[in-house]
């Protein structure tokens, strides 16, 4: 069988795999999506949702029930420096409004969709290994509260985030050795909570940088401020780890983020996850095996742009699956085309932002020229519409 035809099995449900099960789906594709929560549950994230995100929405059908879910348009962002001047971003500077949307909400409303489009959805399912056959993957199988299953499939995608599951279990089939991450630190961990009774304007999102990391709060549905941030973990170490000493002795040394924050209460317990870095993966592993959203690359966070690349990234793959030629060339061509530039710029940024000169020197000459602020964060984002 061609191997573009057939069935694709998605492993992860996220905002990658269920907009790219959706895409194939409405293609008239065969899709099961494979995973492991079931939802609604909560998702570390900063839940920001760029306006760029608005026309996947559209296009995936999904854009109505986001908007009108109850989370809030966010018209301006202000980024504080530890010390030095406020940099302000307009919601203007990419053309409307952002949403704060939790994550429970939104990947939800995505995954209902992929089921209403025909795809076969098993929530409550882990990917536990795989079977490969000349150094080819052939089926994989589940874990479930039920026991365990083998489902066999023409094209596997990888969208399980920075874990990269199904790629991990390939490679102990095929027993190629796991790859590991080039360690280009000692890693960062990431917290979020929503809470109540925090200090923010309306409309308005605001990243604090501090030492070791950096923060976002913007408000959601239901009234909650989603408080979302990331330090490096020998940071987080240095103050005797745990949340509170994390926000008492690193989070609130930026003036800004204790006034905003320290009244406030965590109304749900506190998510904590740790990771290595950031940056590209492979898109492919043998011709049969692809990686989409978190798993092909994981841009850094404080972009804002996250969840947009994950649905970009569908759209690239979904369109390379529907072309002819090399599949995997193919896949390639058109993802560096669209991201390469993204990934530089946001590299570069990260740099300074966990810098605490950097970050206050680049804020300093930010701050008096807006229109430069602007124009930098357009370059995280794509240039103009999104793949169609
Ligand atoms: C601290 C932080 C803050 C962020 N803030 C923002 C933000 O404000 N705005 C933004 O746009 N982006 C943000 N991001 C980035 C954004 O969260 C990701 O880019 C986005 O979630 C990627 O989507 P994905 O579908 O690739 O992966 P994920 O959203 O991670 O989804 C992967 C799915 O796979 C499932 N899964 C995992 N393992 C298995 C398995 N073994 N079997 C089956 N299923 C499995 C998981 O349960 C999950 O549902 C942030 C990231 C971090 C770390």
């Amino acid at each position: 069988m061609n191997k573009r035809e057939g069935k694709v099995l998605i492993a992860g449900g996220g905002p990658a795999g269920a907009s790219l099960a959706i895409r194939l789906a409405a293609a008239g594709r065969d899709v099961v999506l494979v995973e492991r929560d079931r939802f609604r549950r909560h998702k570390l994230c900063g839940e920001f949702i760029s306006p760029e995100c608005f026309g996947h929405f559209a296009e995936l059908g999904v854009l109505q029930p986001m908007l009108a879910a109850g989370g809030e348009r966010i018209t301006e962002t202000l980024f504080f420096p530890l010390s030095g001047r406020t940099v302000r971003i307009p919601g203007r500077a990419f053309g409307e409004p952002a949403l704060g949307l939790s994550r429970s909400a939104m990947d939800a409303i995505l995954l209902d969709r992929a089921k209403a489009v025909g795809v076969d959805v098993i929530e409550g399912a882990a990917i536990a290994s795989a079977t490969a056959e000349q150094g080819e993957l052939r089926a994989v199988s589940l874990r479930t509260g039920e026991g365990a299953c083998e489902i066999a499939a023409d094209i596997f995608i990888d969208a399980t985030g920075r874990g990269k599951a199904l790629v991990k279990a390939f490679q102990r089939a095929a027993g190629t050795g796991i790859e590991r991450p080039a360690k280009r630190s000692n890693g960062f961990v990431a917290f979020k909570a929503h809470l109540r009774g925090a200090e923010l304007a309306a409309g308005r999102c605001e990243i604090h940088f501090f030492p070791g990391g950096y923060g976002g709060i913007n408000r959601v549905e239901g009234g909650a401020v989603n408080h979302c941030f990331l330090v490096r973990s020998e940071a987080v170490k240095s103050v005797g780890g745990g949340v509170e000493n994390v926000l008492e002795r690193l989070v609130y040394k930026n003036a800004s983020a204790r006034n905003a924050l320290i009244d406030s209460k965590a109304e749900m317990d506190w998510m904590a996850v740790s990771f290595e870095g950031f940056g590209r993966s492979e898109l492919s592993y043998g011709p049969r095996l692809f990686t989409v959203g978190d798993a092909a690359s994981f841009i850094d966070p404080f972009t804002g742009s996250g969840m947009l690349m994950a649905l970009e990234s569908s759209a690239v793959l979904a369109e390379a699956l529907a072309s002819a030629g090399d599949l995997r060339e193919r896949y390639a061509e058109l993802y560096s085309r669209r991201f390469r530039r993204r990934l530089f710029v946001c590299s570069l940024l990260r740099n300074a932002a966990f810098r605490t000169r950097t970050a206050t020197f680049v804020s300093a000459a930010l701050g008096g020229l807006p229109f430069a602020a602007e124009a930098l964060a357009r370059l995280t984002r794509p240039h103009a519409s999104p793949a169609r």
